[in-house]
Formats: structure tokens, C-alpha cells, sequence
């Protein structure tokens, strides 16, 4: 019983000291949370969003399939000439045009022998939009539900896939896109292995103690057979993003390939016997077998170049990325909406649709590399690395580390047995 102390007393340096840090982490809060709280959603059980339950009947349903607007208030007593007013006076708060089906609504009315007073629109779990029926005052109203951000933790093993593994674990599967965001450069998420491994600590966003979607991811760490890919959440004045433990951007100047979740058909190869012409020719590229119509996007920031077609490349793009660096993208169906030469584009825009347009056997696009202005392998390419953070910067980074890695190495994978018996206590 003496050593209880000392006891809570470790316990509270290994895990709860970091997690103190961990509140004041969200310094910038994201913009969607800008004025939560500044309309508070009705927790009392006597008000409905915002009105006197006792002083409304309260109809409440969800929009059908091709149902209008003037369908459902006309059925509430309220009058065309309403509706067409409302439908003016709203266009630059919350147009009727919004309104989605599929999603709920409620109407309330004080005395249901008249029209109804007010149209509530719920778009999502995040927000709901008042409409007023009174010929008037006719508005809308958006009031966003504030937003409690909490710190979570997740693990799991690849036994089949990402999706299974995070729902195995309990994790919203959402999470799989932001681990790839963070991980995409280092990991290869194409080809994950059985017994690969991830932790990831991330803010959970709910309202009214109800989990409604992800904040951020603040940290990870992928074990695969190459080892531990860490990647940490950092945020200052001059830097926010993703970074590795020596405080270098997990984001490269290249993505590894150009459509997700596709396989590699064909390598780069000088000694290829060409499928369609039956005779050795060097193939020049990398094939990404992909199910046509799939988006594809360029790998880099660049400006569009070339946007053409050959009996032999199909609809094809290229880009200039710098004075080294240019790609090309073969085979396409179609090319993105606007998409064409002397425009800028970023790293992951789409830019075109896998098909199999020119000399090719099925949907796939032909990746190719330029260095200065010869065609590479880009797989066996060292692509420059990335800009480091500065030194100025690098202290405030190393500290952030420090906090937040012995909070990543302490989340235990699903089947892993708790080190501390203490710990046990306390769940
Ligand atoms: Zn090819």
C-alpha cells in the first residue's frame, strides 16, 4: 500500500503528464468551429431548436426523393406567394436550392389552422438552417452545434485491409484517408502486407456527447517491414503539416504514382516485348492497371504542357514541373474539366480518366518520367528530398516530438497485453 504513491505518481508522468500538453495543442481551430457556441444547439428537453416545444406543434419528417419545397409547405397551410418570397429572400443566406433529399426537416406551427411559422432544415449533423414563414420577415438562419474536440486513440493489424482493420478497432473508416494523407510519401498504401501494423492519435469531433466525424490526425506511426514510419501533426506560424521524426515534411515534391488503388501492370523495361505490335520495344513507362473511368492525378505541382492525342499515346497530358522534372499520362478516356496547356496544376489535382484510348490492350495509364529530358524509371529515381524545416523552427518541432511520440509508443495494437497492471486498474 506504501508504494501506491510513487506509484500514481509514475503513471502520471508516462501518461497523464504528456496528455496535459495535448490540450493546448488545438491552437488554431479549424474553420468549420469558427463560431461554435456562438448559437448554442437546445439541451434543455423543453426547447426545440431554439423555440418553446409547449408553443409548437412540431411535424417533423424527411425530404423524399423528388420532393419540392412547395410540396411540403404548401401541405402546412403556407401560401405560394410565401414560398416564392422566401425562396428571394434567402438566396444569400441558405438558398431553398440546398435543400437535399434525404435529409430531415421539421416544421412548426403555433396554431395548425393557419400556416406554419418556421421551416427547420437539417443538412448534416453539424449545423441546421431556421427558415421563417412570416410574409414579414422572411429569412434564414444558420446555427452551427458546437463542437467537442476529444483526443482518441486507435490501433490495428492488416489482416485483410485497412477498412477492416479500422473497423475491427472501432475507428471510423475516414481515418484511413488521413492516414494515407500523412503516410502516402513513405508507405506504400497500394501494397500493404498482413501483419503490417498502425497507431494513430486523432481528435474525434462530437456533439452532444455523440461522435459526428474526425478532426484532425495529430500523430502516427505505420510498423511495417521497413519499420516504424512515424508521422507527427505539427502547427506554427510558418509550418503546419505532417513531419518525421528529424523534422523533415513527410509530403515529397512527387507522389509514388499517379491513381489509387492500382496495380502495376507493366514496369519501365528497355528490352519490352510490346503486347499489341508483338516485337521487342523499350517501354518507356510504368503501366497502373486501373478500372476505367478511375481519376488520375499528377504527381507534382507543374503547369500543363501538352494536351493531346496520338494513334499510339491515346488522349494523353504532360507537364512541366520545373526545369528537370516533367511527366506524362497515357491511354486516358477523358481529360478533367479544364484541363489544358499553360494551366497551373497541384500535387493530386485530377487531370484525366483511366482508359484505354491509343495502343493499348485494357484500361490502364502509362506513367512516364522525364529528367532533363530523358525518359527514367521513375521508381529507381532518387527524387530530391524535401526542404527541412528552419532552424529557427526546428526546437519549437523537436519539443512538439518529444510530447506527443511516448503518447504514440504508448497505444497498445488490439491483441497486445497492457504492460502496467496499473493501467488495468484504471480503465
Ligand atoms: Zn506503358
Amino acid at each position: 500500500m506504501k508504494k501506491r504513491p510513487i506509484q500514481w505518481l509514475g503513471l502520471f508522468i508516462v501518461f497523464l503528464f504528456p496528455l496535459t500538453f495535448l490540450y493546448f495543442l488545438p491552437e488554431n481551430t479549424p474553420e468549420w468551429e469558427e463560431d461554435a457556441g456562438a448559437f448554442s444547439i437546445p439541451t434543455e428537453p423543453d426547447i426545440y431548436f431554439g423555440f418553446p416545444k409547449d408553443s409548437f406543434f412540431i411535424y417533423e419528417a424527411t425530404i423524399k426523393p423528388n420532393e419540392f419545397l412547395s410540396g411540403i409547405l404548401l401541405g402546412h397551410k403556407v401560401s405560394y406567394a410565401i414560398i416564392a418570397g422566401l425562396e428571394q429572400e434567402t438566396r444569400d443566406t441558405y438558398s431553398v436550392r440546398r435543400l437535399r433529399s434525404g435529409r430531415d426537416y421539421a416544421i412548426l406551427n403555433r396554431d395548425t389552422s393557419t400556416a406554419a411559422d418556421y421551416f427547420i432544415y437539417k443538412p448534416g449533423p453539424f449545423s441546421y438552417v431556421v427558415y421563417s414563414l412570416d410574409p414579414d420577415s422572411l429569412y434564414a438562419e444558420v446555427h452551427r452545434h458546437p463542437i467537442d474536440t476529444v483526443i482518441r486513440t486507435g490501433a490495428g493489424h492488416i489482416e485483410h485491409s485497412l477498412w477492416v482493420a479500422m473497423q475491427n478497432g472501432g475507428m471510423n473508416p475516414a481515418l484511413i484517408s488521413k492516414m494515407e494523407d500523412a503516410l502516402a510519401w513513405t508507405v506504400d498504401f497500394y501494397h500493404i502486407q498482413k501483419g503490417d501494423q498502425f497507431k494513430l492519435l486523432y481528435e474525434e469531433l462530437k456533439i452532444d456527447g455523440e461522435a459526428v466525424g474526425i478532426g484532425r490526425l495529430l500523430g502516427a506511426n505505420y510498423i511495417d517491414r521497413s519499420g516504424d514510419n512515424y508521422a507527427i501533426y505539427f502547427e506554427n506560424e510558418n509550418y503546419s503539416g505532417f513531419y518525421d521524426l528529424d523534422g523533415l515534411p513527410m509530403k515529397r515534391a512527387f507522389l509514388r504514382a499517379p491513381v489509387r488503388y492500382s496495380r502495376i501492370s507493366s514496369r519501365y523495361n528497355p528490352r519490352r516485348m510490346h503486347p499489341v505490335l508483338q516485337r521487342i520495344r523499350p517501354h518507356l513507362g510504368t503501366d497502373y492497371a486501373a478500372p476505367h473511368g478511375t481519376e488520375i492525378f499528377t504527381v507534382a505541382d507543374g503547369v500543363v504542357t501538352e494536351v493531346a492525342y496520338t494513334s499510339g499515346n491515346g488522349n494523353y497530358v504532360r507537364i512541366r514541373h520545373d526545369h528537370v522534372y516533367e511527366t506524362q499520362y497515357l491511354h486516358m478516356s477523358r481529360f478533367a474539366k479544364g484541363i489544358r496547356p499553360g494551366v497551373r496544376v497541384t500535387q493530386g489535382q485530377v487531370i484525366g480518366y483511366v482508359g484505354s484510348t491509343g495502343m493499348a490492350t485494357g484500361p490502364h495509364v502509362c506513367f512516364r518520367f522525364w529528367k532533363n529530358g530523358r525518359q527514367v524509371d521513375h521508381l529507381r529515381l532518387n527524387l530530391p528530398p524535401p526542404e527541412p524545416m528552419s532552424d529557427e523552427d526546428l526546437p519549437y518541432y523537436f519539443a512538439h516530438r518529444d510530447s506527443m511520440l511516448p503518447i504514440i509508443d504508448a497505444i497498445r495494437l488490439p491483441d497486445e497485453k497492457p504492460e502496467f497492471s496499473l493501467v488495468v486498474g484504471l480503465e
